[in-house]
């Protein structure tokens, strides 16, 4: 006995019907515009080769850390779910199986984000109607195996399909860029951007910083046993990274702490780090210095700066040495911006030559910090709800406490930041019902027209963003 898989077109509207009247004519002038996505995780290669994407499992399951978490804390082993072990040890190579175990289990997504983009993606997709269930499993899997293995659902097609204007990729400045260079050859007028995301050249604390920065002054041909030398090979490769679209940098940083130094003493940190064995606070205030420098260099070559601080990576030492990073074990720390950001600041926040997009997963710093900063200064500008907070509640919670201080020209718009590429017209589309359900309620307490509200809506969909990113 299978039960019925339907997406309800009220879905995330508010329950009162005036109120929800009003959401729907909103979302009706927006639902249909086209898709920006300026920050995310696709893989280039996909757009580049246009290969099948391979079996359901190695698609949907094994790459979602949202889903890994889950299924992890209760009592799923990561290894029964194919993730690939570190030690050697054997992982389920069986896709159908991983399949089925997670079919077994997808009730444990209810209320989560995850089981919206997913029911979206079976629904809208790959048309299925039925829920997802253990007795839905084969059916599941057969049905999405063999839509995958037609044109129809090659990457590109794909792309066409769901209306994506513009998607950025995100490379360290190590990546040759092939797959950009390579679509860009390809005459396929699919707009793929790449990002600048020097983390792996900037962070002492990484692992392998060290050959990183003699791989980056290869792949540069600068000279980075000094500063100047490796300031030049940042301006370098930043260009090349303009020229494969680039509009944008990010960095992923413990903290959000910056810092301003006298040139002598930048020098002199850099010796110290160089070798990759900085103490802890070398390591943190050459983090700080490099933000300030990156925007230096954004205020001359014009790359929107985006700040993500404040993630735990990789909490779980077990797991982290069986599976390695980003199979579900990162946690968020408490956000500080006020202090962090005024040596970067006060050298730039007043210069609307430089925007800054700050992103948390510390929800008590919106209205205490975050608000305030970006409906100050110039330079400033608030990313979306991020990662843990890429829901509906969470959707709510940013605009209930950003707007009455920043208002909604300070935001960004949307953000998918994803690599589960099918998911991507979902996510868009929780951000544009939540958005229209915000503003369905101030039209409706008399706080903004409706034809107000109208345009509101379309610059969270779409203008903001591409405002925003230079796009
Ligand atoms: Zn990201």
């Amino acid at each position: 006995m299978t039960r019925v898989l339907h997406l309800h077109p009220d879905r995330l509207f508010p329950a009162d019907p005036a109120t929800r009247a009003i959401a729907r004519r909103l979302y009706d002038q927006v639902k249909a515009l086209p898709i920006v996505s300026p920050h995310g995780h696709t893989d280039p290669a996909w757009f580049a080769n246009n290969e099948p994407f391979p079996d359901p499992a190695e698609l949907l399951i094994v790459p979602d850390h949202y889903l890994l978490r889950m299924l992890y804390s209760q009592g799923v082993p990561l290894d029964a779910l194919g993730v690939p072990t570190r030690d050697g040890s054997p992982f389920e190579q069986d896709s159908r199986a991983i399949w089925r175990r997670f079919a077994s289990h997808y009730s444990l997504f209810r209320g989560t984000p995850s089981r919206m983009w997913l029911d979206w993606v079976f629904a809208e997709v790959f048309g299925l109607d039925v829920r997802l269930e253990a007795a839905t499993a084969d059916l599941y899997y057969d049905r999405i195996d063999t839509a995958l293995k037609t044109d129809a659902f090659r990457p590109r097609a794909l792309f066409e399909r769901f209306g994506i204007e513009v998607i950025a990729t995100t490379e360290s400045p190590l990546d040759s860029l092939d797959h950009h260079r390579a679509i860009r050859a390809s005459g396929w007028p699919g707009r793929i951007i790449t990002a600048y995301r020097p983390d792996p050249v900037i962070d002492p604390e990484q692992p392998d910083f060290r050959d990183n920065l003699t791989r980056f002054g290869a792949i540069t041909g600068e000279d980075v046993s000094t500063y100047a030398g490796y300031l030049a090979a940042h301006r370098k490769r930043r260009a090349f990274f303009r020229e494969m679209g680039a509009t944008s940098t990010d960095h992923g940083h413990p903290s959000a702490r910056t810092a301003n130094l006298p040139p002598d003493e930048a020098a002199a940190l850099y010796d110290r780090v160089r070798g990759g064995y900085a103490p802890p606070a070398d390591a943190e205030l050459f983090r700080a210095q490099m933000l300030t420098e990156m925007a230096a260099m954004s205020v001359d070559d014009g790359m929107v700066m985006q700040l993500h601080p404040s993630v735990y990576r990789s909490h779980n030492p077990l797991v982290l040495a069986r599976f390695g990073p980003n199979t579900g074990g990162d946690i968020p720390l408490p956000g500080e911006f006020v202090h962090a950001l005024k040596p970067l600041l006060d050298r730039f926040g007043n210069d609307a030559r430089l925007t800054l997009i700050l992103f948390t997963l510390d929800e008590d710093t919106y209205s205490r910090e975050l608000a305030p900063l970006a409906g100050h200064y110039p330079a400033l500008r608030l990313g979306p709800p991020w990662w843990f907070h890429d829901s509906p509640e969470a959707m709510r919670r940013f605009r209930e406490r950003m707007t009455e201080t920043a208002g909604f020209a300070n935001t960004v718009g949307f953000n998918d930041d994803t690599r589960a590429f099918l998911s991507i017209p979902a996510r868009h589309d929780v951000a544009r019902r939540m958005d229209c359900a915000f503003l369905a309620r101030l039209v409706a307490e008399h706080r903004l027209d409706e034809d107000e509200a109208q345009e509101i809506a379309r610059a969270l969909a779409y203008d903001l963003a591409k405002a925003a990113y230079r796009l």
